[in-house]
């Protein structure tokens, strides 16, 4: 079993397996280490990867890419319509305000969610892993922006599960880059000194991430994350495409945003003098042939043009690196060095920028395309028992407040909400909530703060099953809230302590057997979850890190919340009567989740639609396969029959005429009724031109081989 890191990225997805010997990049199909992030559809099958991307031209409307746009959000979210007026293929709103993906696939109309389309593009990654490794693939660490929040990260796991892949891990992309830095690095501090911290900026198709990192030997903590989601590569093929669409305008009189397919072209085109550009800075030239109404068109930029064009892109990446600083609290002398990964990094002005703002040549230690999957593919040998790696610690932070109201009781408990998870703190990590309630009741989370999405909500969960206790008062609930190693939050679980009142045992078998588990569990959780003590990073049983603390819902009254507390545990009750003594059992309650994401129902249809179209897929495959196999044996033999340098000469004259002639026939039959047969019509017709072109190849084969068989024999005598 192989374990795999995916870096899902905008533009394009590399996929890396840690083996024994060390992480490799795994190459596609077409032997290439980037697979585009693209998928189209055909009247025959689905198209997946670099196919989709080469077709993209003369089937746009059935092409979809720019998915890890579209994920977790809703159809009327403005960035989605922002992103819609770029893309060419149909999107429409779906039931509950969702997004579909309207194409054409198999001579019918069909609807796909983001979700389903992304796992169709890692069924690709999965199969294009498993033939190059020859393993089965399943569990695997995809990676995502540090700036997805709970309905994308969830989005992807559904698409995961739907593609049959069992994510371990949900990697913020600055954390894998990180990680792949800090593994191999033999020199890092030890724990006790001062941490060598180190900035990462990778600008990839999209957006752009940059992140301060604290290293210690064997261990890396994130310290901030800053993030423009919509500054990438993209962004500056659209000045550039948007430059020339004017200057074709005055200089051609075409309007090349009248015509999508026109504009994907040039926007193709914008790209490849981009690069140019970061490696020239003299005047370089644009041409595109039969751009529209049968016209040439041509252009010219140098790189302080684009330069100037980019101006406000560059003030936000300013933006962005000053804000990462000021918000990891380092002074620049504190930085050991700042690494660039992605490849609009490799834009001159943005390598400037990174050296003025932190005063010193940004480095390229890492692989800038594969540093993200590579980390991937370590994290998820770190997690899987399946291989063996130097194990390495990892603190991530979330980059978004997190705050969780709760509703008023009708026993009186006041509504109120408290942030849980401030910006930046560490994950994975949870916290205890305490209330007390003598009926279910809900909870609702959501991000407070300006984030860039419209909905804030990030779910709600109903606790149920409490009830009053014997005097009909309220019981202690105790409810886990948890931002987990995805970087999703949930409440994770929920209990009820119900407090009981035992008579004192007498026998001394009997005070032993009052000692049992319930007593000291609940003793264990009280001191752990106290107000007075609040402990960061203490480990919970899981395994994750915990903070301890509690939330009352009579926020401001902590005192006679402590008070309250003290009175259940400090046996004033057992004070007043000595015959009696305090048993507290915990209760798990159960929890209703009503959060984003498909129902296990939804999920598995979902996963039946996928095997269906895998399958078909398959049968396509074997069929063109077939077709090809014919169609390759047809051109060969006649091209060998009628040479007399290859099988004429073991052919008799009559007999290859009219062999001949039936190899025509059967190229036009390939090319008219032929065209589109059952697999099965293929092989019988390759078997039937074999019985007679196979003797021949024969006759040859022992022609030649037998003189060298015959001295060889007298030799031997
Ligand atoms: P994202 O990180 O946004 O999800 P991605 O990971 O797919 O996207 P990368 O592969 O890091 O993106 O980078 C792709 C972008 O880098 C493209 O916009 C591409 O044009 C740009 N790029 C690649 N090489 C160069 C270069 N030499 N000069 C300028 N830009 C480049
Ligand atoms: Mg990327």
């Amino acid at each position: 079993m192989s374990v795999i890191g995916i870096d899902f990225g905008n533009e394009s997805c590399y996929v890396a397996v840690a083996k024994a010997g060390g992480i490799e990049t795994i190459a596609n199909d077409y032997s290439l280490r980037a697979t585009p992030s693209f998928i189209a559809f055909s009247e025959k099958n689905r198209i997946l990867g670099v196919a989709a991307k080469n077709q993209q031209v003369t089937n746009m409307k059935n092409t979809v890419y720019c998915l890890k746009r579209l994920l977790g959000r809703k159809y009327r979210d403005p960035h989605v319509q922002q992103e819609l007026q770029l893309l060419p293929f149909t999107v429409v709103e779906e039931k509950g305000g969702n997004i579909g993906i309207k194409v054409r696939y198999l001579n019918e109309e069909h609807t796909f969610s983001p979700e389903q389309c992304l796992a169709m593009l890692l069924t690709k990654l999965k199969d294009i892993s498993a033939n190059a490794l020859q393993t089965p693939i399943n569990d695997c660490v995809i990676s995502v922006p540090s700036y997805y929040t709970n309905n994308e990260r969830k989005a992807l796991l559904d698409s995961a599960a739907i593609a049959g892949l069992n994510v371990l891990r949900l990697m913020n992309e600055p954390t894998a880059t990180a990680l792949s830095y800090g593994i191999y690095k033999q020199d890092l501090p030890n724990p006790e000194e001062k941490a060598r911290n180190v900035v990462f900026v990778d600008c990839g198709h999209c957006s752009l991430q940059v992140s301060a990192v604290a290293f210690h030997k064997g261990k890396l903590r994130m310290l901030s994350c800053s993030s423009d989601p919509h500054l990438g590569g993209r962004d500056f093929d659209m000045l550039i495409a948007d430059h020339f669409c004017k200057q074709f305008q005055t200089k051609y009189g075409i309007d090349a945003k009248s015509n999508p397919r026109a504009f994907i072209r040039l926007l193709a085109e914008a790209e490849k003098l981009k690069k140019q550009m970061s490696a020239n800075s003299t005047t370089l030239p644009l041409n595109i042939e039969c751009f529209m109404n049968d016209k040439d068109v041509s252009g010219d930029m140098k790189r302080a043009d684009m330069e100037s064009l980019a101006q406000g892109l560059l003030q936000r990446v300013e933006q962005t690196l000053k804000q990462c600083l000021t918000q990891s609290g380092l002074d620049v002398n504190d930085i050991h060095s700042v690494e660039v990964v992605g490849g609009s990094t490799r834009i001159p002005a943005i390598k400037g920028l990174i050296e003025r703002i932190f005063n010193r040549t940004p480095s390229t230690t890492l692989n800038q395309d594969e540093a993200v999957s590579r980390g991937c593919a370590l994290q998820c040998a770190i997690l899987s028992p399946a291989v063996r790696v130097r194990d390495f610690s990892v603190t991530d932070v979330q980059v978004y407040p997190i705050t969780v109201a709760w509703d008023a009781s009708p026993s009186g408990e006041s509504a109120g909400e408290i942030e849980v998870f401030p910006v930046n703190h560490a994950v994975p990590f949870s916290k205890m909530l305490t209330f007390y309630r003598m009926e279910p009741f809900t909870l609702r989370a959501r991000y407070s703060g300006s984030i860039p999405y419209p909905d804030k909500e990030i779910g709600k969960w109903v606790i149920k099953d409490i009830r009053p206790n014997a005097d009909g008062k309220p019981q202690k609930v105790k409810v886990k809230a948890r931002v987990n190693l995805h970087g999703i939050m949930t409440i994770s679980s929920a209990s009820l302590f119900e407090a009981k009142e035992t008579p004192e045992p007498e026998t001394p078998e009997e005070q032993q057997a009052a000692k049992g588990g319930e007593q000291q569990q609940e003793t264990n959780a009280e001191q752990q979850n106290g107000p007075q003590q609040q402990q960061p990073n203490d480990v919970d049983m899981d395994g994750q890190q915990q903070q301890q603390g509690g939330a009352a819902p009579e926020v401001g009254s902590g005192s006679s919340w402590t008070k309250r507390i003290s009175a259940w545990f400090s046996g004033e009750a057992a004070e007043k009567d000595k015959k009696k003594k305090q048993t507290v059992k915990s209760i798990e309650l159960p929890i209703e989740s009503l959060t984003f994401g498909f129902s296990n129902v939804e999920l598995n249809q979902f996963t039946e639609q996928e095997f269906k179209m895998i399958a078909s897929d398959k049968q396509e495959k074997e069929r063109a396969d077939a077709r090809n196999a014919f169609e390759e044996y047809v051109y060969e033999l006649r091209n060998k029959v009628s040479s007399e340098d290859e099988l004429a000469p073991y052919i008799l004259e009559k007999d290859r005429t009219s062999l001949v002639t039936r190899l025509d026939d059967m190229e036009n039959w390939l090319y008219e009724e032929g065209e589109d047969c059952h697999k099965q019509v293929y092989v019988d017709k390759l078997a039937s031109l074999k019985e007679i072109g196979d003797p021949v190849h024969s006759r040859r084969y022992e022609h030649e081989t037998r003189p060298g068989q015959v001295e060889e024999f007298a030799r031997s005598l």
